[in-house]
């Protein structure tokens, strides 16, 4: 069953809503065979969803009607609308949702090279354009350091950009990116007043796929829309 990570009153008026997806609730990667899609998507949250050809880059695109932009290559969406699903897909990297208390919301797809890229700048961005903060974030499931092995020049480039908080250790004390720490710290940077994390490690837990411990081309999903009062 797909998980509530958030269901929340906004100042606004409207209701946002956040949920993400296990194993369980079947495979919500784009290159999965469309109709079953579909059908998989409308039993997490209302269809049509704007899903995204995710690229590691800063893309970010605005959805003005419900399934606007679906297809479109980016790495996160932004809405103010009433009833548009916005969605990212993940195995491993962090699924992120910032929610507008103007009333409206972003989803992000926050992986470390996304992130360095600009990504959630650039979704705080036209996030700002199109509402007002204060703005709060939530973190879905995502690896965490006890299993995101590093190499040392990687880590290096990550730990100067955003931190010595995103450097950690894995289980087995080799060095390791803390990504739920990478992404609050960015969220920080641009002005996100609150954070929660969800705290399930995706390579862990085996009710999720985790890209890094398999290989898989199988996907989670983060889905976030807004619903009148
Ligand atoms: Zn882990």
């Amino acid at each position: 069953m797909p998980r509530d990570l958030v269901r929340r009153g906004l100042p606004s008026g409207l209701v946002a809503r956040v949920v993400v997806t296990d194993s369980r609730d079947g495979d919500l990667a784009p290159q999965a065979d469309s109709a079953a899609l579909e059908i998989r998507q409308a039993g997490v949250a209302p269809a049509p969803w704007t899903w995204l050809r995710q690229v590691h880059g800063a893309g970010v695109v605005e959805v003005r009607w419900p399934g606007d932009r679906h297809g479109a290559t980016a790495d996160a969406a932004v809405t103010n609308r009433v009833g548009c699903t916005l969605s990212v897909t993940v195995a491993d990297c962090a699924p992120v949702a910032i929610l507008a208390d103007g009333g409206g919301l972003a989803v992000v797809h926050a992986g470390w090279r996304g992130i360095l890229g600009g990504v959630i700048e650039s979704a705080m961005d036209l996030l700002s354009d199109v509402t007002v903060g204060p703005f709060r974030a939530v973190i879905g499931p995502c690896i965490n350091a006890c299993c995101y092995a590093f190499g040392v020049d990687d880590l290096e480039r990550v730990v100067a950009h955003l931190g010595d908080g995103a450097g950690g250790k894995t289980r087995t004390g080799h060095p390791a990116l803390d990504l739920p720490a990478a992404v609050i710290a960015t969220l920080r940077g641009v002005g996100v007043v609150e954070s929660e994390v969800d705290g399930t490690c995706t390579s862990c837990d085996d009710d999720y796929w985790s890209y890094r411990s398999t290989g898989t081309r199988e996907r989670h999903a983060m889905a976030a829309w807004l619903e009148p009062a």
